[in-house]
């Protein structure tokens, strides 16, 4: 049987394609190596304990955004907390609390860092949020040269709109409006900055930096159960999923690509990879295939994500999200920041009553951790690891007897689970803007892409936003 649509890779990206071409009534396999759908955004076990493998936050979810969109779309609603603060910052001895509401917020930052110019600034960055967000109508190809061209052009009602801030980079804007600001303030804003455009003020255009400060003025959810439930409730109406199924190698012959499995052997007309572009030609037989992929291994940053894994027991009511800020960057990692999410108290899906999962992740380079000696690599890693413990528990007011467990996870360790080591995708900045990065489609015909190393880059907006341009390369609609 040769199957109209196979899809490789159930992360966000994976999930997503293979939910709305179910949805359309195509025939689509989606197959996945691990146990679980989710990728980075997936939840696993460890010592009968559920934990979030990296993405803890829904963004998007909110009336008319591009999540709720696809999962409405689809036919499915996955079980969702809406959580307002977004994030609870720390740095220094001093909080600052990323309430929703502009006004809140406004009244908060001028009491943590005192500047006549906060409302003026935060009503921009709220501005450009709201007024991105109901643009429509653009998409990205990368089929020939004349659909990227054309496809470009549906950017420009997007460039008319916020070209005063597209060009130079955000660092200087910031310090231009403010007049003066100090380090410690460029700090908590790159911190920010970071957690979204997986690049600082110095890396990206004010108008990505705005879209990354005013995230958190839009609903956020917690996901009940983990964020593997997210995406199980999201594929829940795909009648063929095979996971712990690896692709081992894909040939392409007269139109038709074979999947070698470790399930037997998949055929299919179509074929849409939901895995890193950085690792995907290593199943190519195709040397045209291998070559596109490998094309864009020029563009990888090496940047990744160290994470530390924990189980607490304590009756303190905690927030879902905290971001610690220091003044140094840590070592074997390029950020001063930890971002650390606890689960609800009322999910006991995840933890029982009494008890929290903590997920906390901090971005690091892939070339701290891979090719390096092993007695240096689990020297390096216990090292980290017990500086962030010792961190979250001195600004979270945890003492080290209610520790249950705590284990990390290194760009090593997902290179081992999901076949990828660089994580975040490929960020938006001045380098490596949009025509240079790959979109949905391909130019080998019945090749497609999804996932946050394509259009539109990362976390679930970005990737979904990326799978309704795939719908819209396939069918011309979306
Ligand atoms: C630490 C961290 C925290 C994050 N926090 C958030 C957050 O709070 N909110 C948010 O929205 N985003 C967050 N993100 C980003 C978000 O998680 C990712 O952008 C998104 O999950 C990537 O989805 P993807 O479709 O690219 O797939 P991936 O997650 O890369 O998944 C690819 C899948 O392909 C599978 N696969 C690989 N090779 C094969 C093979 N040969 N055969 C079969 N299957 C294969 C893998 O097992 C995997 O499941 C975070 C990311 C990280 C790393």
């Amino acid at each position: 049987m040769i199957r109209e649509y196979a899809i490789v890779g159930g992360g966000i990206g994976g999930c997503s394609i293979a939910a709305l071409l179910n949805a359309q009534g195509h025939d689509v396999i989606l197959i996945e190596k691990e146990p679980s759908l989710g990728g980075c955004a997936s939840t696993f076990t460890h010592n009968t304990r559920r934990y979030n493998t990296g993405a803890t936050t829904i963004s998007g979810y909110h009336e008319g955004g591009i999540v709720r969109r696809v999962f409405d779309t689809v036919g499915t609603a996955p079980q969702l907390i809406s959580t307002d603060p977004a994030i609870t910052i720390i740095q220094g001895d001093k909080t600052c609390i990323r309430y929703r509401e502009l006004e809140h917020f406004i009244t908060e930052i001028e009491a943590f860092y005192p500047h006549s110019k906060h409302r003026e600034f935060w009503t921009l960055v709220h501005s450009i949020g709201v007024a991105f967000y109901y643009m429509e109508g653009h998409y990205y190809s990368n089929a020939s040269t004349l659909s990227k061209i054309r496809s470009l052009t549906s950017l420009f009602p997007m460039i008319r709109k916020f070209w005063r801030y597209l060009f130079g980079n955000a660092h200087d804007f910031i310090a231009r409006f403010y007049g003066t600001v100090t380090p410690q303030y460029l700090d908590f804003l790159d911190a920010q900055i970071m957690i979204v455009a997986q690049a600082t003020s110095k890396d990206v255009n004010f108008f990505t930096a705005a879209l990354s400060l005013g995230y958190t003025f839009n609903e956020t959810h917690y996901p009940v159960g983990g964020m593997g439930a997210a995406c199980v409730s999201l594929t829940s109406k795909i009648p063929d999923i095979r996971t712990r199924c690896t692709v081992i190698s894909i040939s392409n012959e007269m139109g038709i690509y074979t999947l070698l499995t470790s399930q037997g052997t998949i055929k299919c007309k179509n074929l849409i990879m939901g895995t890193s572009h950085y690792e995907s030609s290593q199943w190519f037989s195709d040397s045209a295939i291998k070559k596109y992929y490998q094309k864009y291994e020029k563009i990888n940053n090496h940047q990744s994500a160290f994470i530390l894994y924990m189980t607490i027991k304590s009756d303190t009511l905690y927030s879902h999200h905290y971001q610690l800020i220091a003044e140094q960057i840590l070592p074997y990692t390029i950020s001063k920041s930890v971002f650390v999410s606890f689960s609800d108290p009322a999910d006991t899906l995840i933890a029982p009553a009494g008890e929290y999962r903590i997920t906390a992740s901090i971005h690091t380079d892939t070339r701290y951790w891979i090719g390096v000696e092993p007695i240096l690599y689990k020297h390096h890693k216990t090292q980290l690891q017990n500086l962030l413990q010792q961190w979250i528990c001195d600004k979270l007011t945890l003492s080290d007897d209610q520790i249950v467990e705590s284990f990390a996870a290194t760009p090593k360790t997902f290179g081992h689970y999901i076949n990828r080591t660089q994580l975040g995708g490929n960020a938006l900045t001045l380098s490596n803007f949009l025509p240079r990065l790959p979109a949905n489609d391909t130019p080998i015909k019945g090749l497609y892409q999804v996932g946050d190393t394509s259009y539109a880059a990362q976390g679930w907006p970005g990737v979904m936003m990326g799978a309704l341009n795939c719908m819209r390369m396939i069918h011309g609609k979306y």
